[in-house]
């Protein structure tokens, strides 16, 4: 039995970029488990938010959001351990236990820190620095040997792998080395069609949104530039649009974008409101689990609760063994 780890911020409502990039993965690999031998670990990192400066309030909220959300979306509580970070104390003291292997030059180099340094210059905290640490610690408490992972977080995964050696050479084997699963999902562009989608640039539609607010969004969206008028033909490799209706719509519809676009047979605005029309009916069903689930909020707590159980039973006893290697005395 193999087990899988992915973890995900708690930035409240998911957008189509965390469910393009990262959730559907998970509910597909979910439903791959029995066949796969395999269980899928998913926890909701928000020991990681804090380094942020989130308002508590608004963390907490946005913890519950992302649950909700994540349920909503397939991710089944019977069939998946899925958690919140902080309800499993062992993380933190797994992440002190590496930390006492882990480099600080090895750290440094992490480009992540620079670019989340750069965001916040006035919040540059230890809690940023070590980061990739506690991102060990995560993975490796359960023992995980597969990482779902994007481009941007392989160099954690390798200095992961680099604190599980150093671990090893200095306690002895107990850990697999975590190996990543690279998404082939491409990067998710935000509306203006330069930056990832991401809340902060304000540039996401979310799986919540109403339609009405789906198609205003999505007729502001940015495409080939090349497209000033109508009968200007232009390539969908270079738009955003084309690449959602590759996850949205069907071979027929992404073929008629293809020749409607490089011939100019369709305007932007008719191939936007048909993927306007696909992304709605898509989102429909995830809708009304979300709507369901906002109504009976004790179910997404008791999710939580016996989420947290599971991993918690299997936290402890990493900890055991690995407080009995550290030497700790107990
Ligand atoms: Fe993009 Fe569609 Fe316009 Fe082509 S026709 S540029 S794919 S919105």
């Amino acid at each position: 039995m193999q087990t899988v780890f992915s973890g995900i911020q708690p930035s409240g409502e998911l957008h189509l970029g965390n469910y393009l990039g990262a959730v559907r993965n998970w509910v597909a690999l979910q439903d791959l488990q029995e066949q796969d031998r395999t269980q899928c670990v998913f926890c909701i990192v928000d020991y990681h938010a804090i380094t942020q400066g989130l308002e508590p309030g608004e963390l907490s909220r946005r913890t519950v959001e992302m649950a909700t959300d994540l349920l909503a979306c397939g991710i089944d509580p019977a069939r998946s351990i899925l958690f919140v970070q902080s309800h499993v104390p062992e993380h933190t003291e797994l992440a002190w236990v590496l930390s006492a292997v882990t480099p600080m030059g090895d750290l440094g180099r992490m480009t992540q820190f620079k670019d989340k340094s750069d965001k916040q210059p006035e919040n540059i905290n230890v809690g940023l620095f070590s980061y990739p640490v506690l991102q060990a610690a995560d993975i490796i408490l359960y023992r995980a040997q597969v990482v779902p992972v994007g481009q941007d977080q392989l160099q954690h995964l390798e200095l992961a792998r680099e604190i599980v050696r150093r671990f090893h050479a200095r306690w002895g084997e107990i850990f697999p080395e975590p190996q990543a699963r690279l998404t082939s999902t491409p990067k998710i562009l935000g509306l203006d069609g330069n930056a990832k989608m991401s809340k902060s640039l304000g540039n996401t539609i979310t799986l919540g949104e109403p339609d009405e607010v789906i198609r205003r969004k999505l007729a502001t969206a940015a495409t080939d530039p090349a497209r000033v008028r109508r009968k200007d033909p232009g390539n969908p490799e270079l738009c955003n649009v084309n690449t959602l209706h590759t996850f949205f719509s069907d071979v027929d519809r992404v073929q008629w974008v293809r020749e409607g676009c490089t011939t100019a047979g369709i305007g932007c605005l008719e191939c936007k409101g048909a993927l306007a029309d696909n992304l709605i009916a898509h989102l429909a069903p995830i809708r009304a689990r979300k709507a369901e689930l906002e109504a009976r909020p004790a179910l997404v707590e008791e999710a939580l609760r016996e989420g947290a159980r599971r991993a918690r039973e299997l936290a402890r006893a990493t900890m055991l063994e690995v407080r009995a290697r550290v030497g700790l005395w107990s």
